[in-house]
C-alpha cells in the first residue's frame, strides 16, 4: 500500500464487507481469513469473548463467525453480551461448533445465534453460508430500516394541518389522515372503505369520476366539500395518481385543505377595496369595473347599457340639520330601500355623498331603466323610519343610455348626470332620460352658478317690496322684501331659479346677509322720514337660520342700522322649522327674544304637524298661494284655508293669505276673519321709489279695487 492508499481508504474498501472471526485457535483464524477474503471480505479476529465484545464495539462487523469453547467468556455468554449491545441487535451471528449435540444448538440459538455451521469446516460451505448470511442481514437491516421510515412517515403524514387520503381505483378510501377526517367531522374509521365521494356535497358528484381514471393524471384546484353534519366549506385539493411500474392506475393521493379562514379574509379584502363602507353596495371603483364590462359586453353581444344617475333631493339639508350620524343612517336605509328596486343582475353602486348609480344590461330597444326610476321614486313616497322619526327624501334621477345617447363610458356618466339636473331643476323626485339639447341647458346652468358668485360684488342686486294689508283696518300693515337679481346678459332671473343655486353654492349666506343690511337700512331711513311702515318682511333661507352666529349677527346689523327689531319680521318656510324640533325652537326663540317678529312662509305646503305649532313662538302664518288660488273652484283648497284660519285663531297667531288675485278670494278670507292679506289685487312687488311714492301719494290699490283703502296717515 501507498502513503497515500493510508490516507484514503479505497472505495471497494468501504464497500466491502467486514466479518469478526471469533476463535481461540490461531490455525482456524486464519483458516477462516484465507475463506472470508477468498469472497472479497475484510476480516478482523479476536481470540476470546473479550476481545471480541471490545472489537464489536469499535467496529461493529457485518457477521460474526463465534466459536462456542473458548478460554475466559465462552462462545454463548459472548453471543449474549453482542446481542445486548445497540449495534449487535440485528448483526448475524454465524455459530461455528465442534458440539453436535442439540442441547449446545439449542442455547445457542437461546444466546442469540443466528445460524450453525459444524466443525470441522468445509470451505466452501462456510463461504456459501457467510455470504447467504451477510445478504440476508443486509436485507433485514434495509428492512428495518425502512420500517423505521415508514413509522416517521405516518407520523409526520398524520401531524400534517392538512388532510391527506388515498383511494383505490374504485374511489373507495384506503387510507385517510386524523387530520382529513376531523375537518370533516368524521373519525377515521368512519371513512375508511367509504366512497370518497361522501366527502363532497351532492350535487358537486361527478358521475363519470370512476371512469377518469385511466387517463388521470393530476389536479388542483379550489372546491367545496361537506362535513358530517352537512355544513359546506371551502377547500384547496391537490390529488395525483398512483400508478405502478407498467403505469396501471392504481389509485389516487389527495391533500385537502379547509380555506374558509383565507376564503374570509379574501372577502373582507374584497368588500373592502370593492364596497362602500356605510352602506355595503359597490363603490366607485366598482362600478367603473362593471361599467366597461357592461359597455363591453353591449357591444359584442347588439345590447344597451342604461345608466341611471340617482341625487338625493334633500341630503344636505337633513346633514345640516340633523348631523352627520343621522345623515349616515339615512344613507344606509336610503340604500337598504334601493336595493330592492333593482333586479339581481342590476348594479347598484354608490356613486359619493348622496349620489347612486344604476346600470343595467339590457336588451336594445328594452325599456328597463324607465320603469325602475318610476319604481323607485314609488318606493320612495313613503318616508323613512329613523330612530322612530319619519324622514321624507326624494330623488332626481337622470337616465342615459348606451350606445343610444352617448358611445362611450365618460359620456354615458356625463349624460345621466345631465339628465339628472334637468330632473331637479323640474321641481325634484322625478326622472329624465336624457336628451341633446339638455347639455345646453347644463351649461347655462353652470354658466348661472358661476356668474353668481360675481353678482354681489358687481351689485347686481335689488330689493323690491310688496305690501301687506290689514282686512280689519283697510290699511297698508307692512311689506315683503323680494330680492331681484338683474343679470348683465340674461336679464332678470327669478329668486326660484337662483335662491337654490345660492344654497348649494353657499352664496346664501352673504346673500342673505347682503340682503338683510340693504333692507334693514332702507326700513330704518323711511321710518326717519316719517313714513308709514309698519313691519318689513324678510325672507330668512333654512341655511341662514342654521348658522350658529345668525342671531348675534342679525343683532349686529339692526343696531348697525338703527332698526328696532319689532318693524322687523322674518319669514320662514315650514319645512325648515319642522327640520330638527329641538335645536329650531331654540333659535327661534333666541330671535324672538331679540325682538323681532316671526312668520311661517308657505304655510299648508309642507305638512306641518298642526300641534307642533303651538310651540312655536311666531307671529304669522301666511297661507300658501296655491290654496288661495283654490278658492272659488276647489272645496279641498277651500277647506284647507279655512281650517287654517280657524286653528290660527284658536292659537291667537296672526294669519295671512298670500298671493290673493281676485276679489273674490278676498271676500273669502274677509268672511273667514282672516287677518292680513297680500297679492296681486293689491299690486306687485315694486322699487323703493315706487312704493315710497304710493305711501307719500297716500294711494288706494289697484284700479278697479272699489275698496278705498289706504295708507294710514302718520
Ligand atoms: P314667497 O316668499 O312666497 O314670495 C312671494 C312670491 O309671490 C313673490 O315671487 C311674489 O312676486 C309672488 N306673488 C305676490 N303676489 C302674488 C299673486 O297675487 N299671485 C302670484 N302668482 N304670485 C304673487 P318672487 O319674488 O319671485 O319670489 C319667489 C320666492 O323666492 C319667494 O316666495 C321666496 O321664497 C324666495 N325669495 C324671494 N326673495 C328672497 C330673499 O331675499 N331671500 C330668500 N331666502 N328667499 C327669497
Ligand atoms: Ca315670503
Ligand atoms: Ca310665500
Amino acid at each position: 500500500m501507498t502513503d497515500g492508499a493510508c490516507l484514503f481508504e479505497s472505495p471497494q474498501e468501504t464497500t466491502r464487507l467486514k466479518v469478526l472471526v471469533v476463535d481461540d485457535d490461531s490455525l482456524i483464524r486464519s483458516v477462516y481469513r484465507e475463506i472470508l477474503e477468498g469472497i472479497d471480505c475484510l476480516v478482523e479476529e479476536a481470540s476470546d469473548g473479550r476481545g471480541a465484545i471490545e472489537l464489536f464495539r469499535a467496529t461493529p462487523p457485518d457477521l460474526v463467525l463465534l466459536d462456542l469453547i473458548m478460554p475466559g467468556i465462552d462462545g454463548f455468554e459472548t453471543c449474549r453480551t453482542l446481542r445486548q449491545l445497540e449495534e449487535g441487535r440485528t448483526v448475524p451471528i454465524l455459530v461455528v461448533t465442534g458440539l453436535q449435540e442439540s442441547a449446545a444448538i439449542h442455547r445457542a440459538y437461546e444466546a442469540g445465534a443466528t445460524d450453525f455451521i459444524a466443525k470441522p469446516v468445509q470451505a466452501d460451505l462456510l463461504a456459501y453460508r457467510a455470504l447467504y448470511l451477510l445478504k440476508a442481514g443486509k436485507t433485514f437491516n434495509a428492512l428495518v430500516r425502512n420500517e423505521a421510515n415508514l413509522r416517521l412517515l405516518r407520523t409526520a403524514i398524520e401531524s400534517l394541518p392538512i388532510g391527506l387520503t388515498i383511494t383505490d381505483r374504485q374511489g373507495k378510501i384506503t387510507f385517510v389522515t386524523p387530520a382529513e377526517a376531523k375537518m370533516h367531522g368524521y373519525c377515521t374509521e368512519e371513512l375508511l372503505n367509504r366512497d370518497v365521494r361522501i366527502l363532497a356535497p351532492p350535487r358537486l358528484h361527478n358521475p363519470a369520476a370512476g371512469k377518469r381514471s385511466e387517463t388521470f393524471v393530476a389536479w388542483c384546484r379550489e372546491s367545496v366539500n361537506i362535513r358530517k353534519d352537512g355544513e359546506e366549506f371551502p377547500v384547496q385539493i391537490s390529488s395525483v395518481a398512483v400508478r405502478d411500474a407498467e403505469g396501471t392506475f392504481l389509485g389516487v393521493i389527495s391533500s385537502c385543505e379547509d380555506i374558509s379562514e383565507r376564503k374570509r379574509s379574501e372577502t373582507l379584502i374584497h368588500q373592502f377595496a370593492y364596497s362602500d363602507a356605510l352602506t355595503g353596495l359597490p363603490n366607485r371603483t366598482l362600478l367603473m369595473d362593471r361599467l366597461k364590462n357592461a359597455l363591453a359586453i353591449a357591444s359584442r353581444e347588439q345590447r344597451s347599457v342604461s345608466l341611471l344617475f340617482l341625487d338625493l333631493d334633500n341630503f344636505k339639508d337633513i346633514n345640516d340639520t340633523k348631523g352627520h350620524a343621522f345623515g349616515d343612517r339615512v344613507l344606509i336605509r336610503v340604500a337598504e330601500r334601493l336595493s330592492a328596486c333593482v333586479r339581481e343582475a342590476d348594479t347598484l353602486a354608490r356613486f359619493g355623498g348622496d349620489e347612486f348609480i344604476i346600470v343595467q344590461l339590457v336588451e336594445e330597444g328594452e325599456n328597463t331603466a324607465s320603469r325602475t326610476a318610476q319604481r323607485i321614486l314609488d318606493a320612495f313616497r313613503r318616508p323613512l323610519d329613523i330612530d322612530g322619526e319619519r324622514i321624507d327624501v326624494g330623488f332626481s334621477i337622470g337616465i342615459a343610455c348606451y350606445p343610444q345617447d352617448v358611445q362611450d363610458l365618460g359620456g354615458l356618466l356625463r349624460s345621466a348626470d345631465t339628465a339628472m339636473y334637468r330632473a331637479k331643476a323640474l321641481g325634484r323626485h322625478n326622472y329624465q332620460t336624457f336628451a341633446a339639447e339638455m347639455n345646453e341647458e347644463v351649461l347655462e346652468k353652470v354658466a348661472l352658478e358661476s356668474s353668481l358668485r360675481m353678482a354681489l360684488d358687481n351689485g347686481e342686486f335689488s330689493v323690491a317690496y310688496q305690501s301687506q294689508w290689514d282686512l280689519q283696518r283697510e290699511s297698508c300693515c307692512g311689506v315683503e322684501a323680494l330680492l331681484r337679481w338683474s343679470h348683465p346678459r340674461l336679464g332678470e332671473i327669478a329668486p326660484q331659479r337662483f335662491i337654490p343655486l345660492a344654497e348649494r353654492g353657499g352664496q346664501i349666506h352673504s346673500l342673505g346677509e347682503w340682503t338683510l343690511r340693504h333692507v334693514c337700512g332702507q326700513a330704518s331711513s323711511w321710518i326717519l322720514a316719517g313714513l308709514p311702515l309698519g313691519r318689513i318682511a324678510v325672507n330668512i333661507s333654512g341655511h341662514q337660520l342654521n348658522r350658529p352666529d345668525f342671531p348675534r349677527c342679525l343683532a349686529g346689523i339692526l343696531a348697525e342700522a338703527g332698526l328696532a327689531p319689532a318693524h322687523l319680521e322674518l319669514e320662514f318656510t315650514e319645512k325648515v322649522l319642522m327640520a330638527d324640533a329641538g335645536k329650531t325652537i331654540e333659535i327661534l326663540q333666541a330671535l324672538k327674544d331679540m325682538g323681532v317678529k316671526l312668520s311661517i312662509d308657505g304655510f299648508g305646503t309642507g305638512f306641518s304637524s298642526l300641534s307642533y305649532l303651538k310651540h312655536l313662538p311666531v307671529d304669522r302664518i301666511r297661507i300658501d298661494r296655491s290654496f288661495i288660488a283654490g278658492i272659488g273652484h276647489d272645496c279641498g283648497d277651500e277647506a284647507i284655508v279655512k281650517a287654517i284660519i280657524t286653528l290660527a285663531h284658536n292659537l291667537n297667531i296672526r294669519v295671512l293669505g298670500e298671493g290673493v288675485e281676485t276679489r273674490e278670494q278676498l271676500d273669502f278670507l274677509r268672511n273667514l276673519g282672516c287677518h292680513e292679506a297680500q297679492g296681486f289685487l293689491f299690486g306687485k312687488e315694486m322699487g323703493w321709489a315706487e312704493i315710497e311714492m304710493s305711501w307719500r301719494e297716500n294711494a288706494g290699490f289697484s284700479e278697479g279695487l272699489d275698496l278705498q283703502w289706504s295708507v294710514p296717515r302718520t
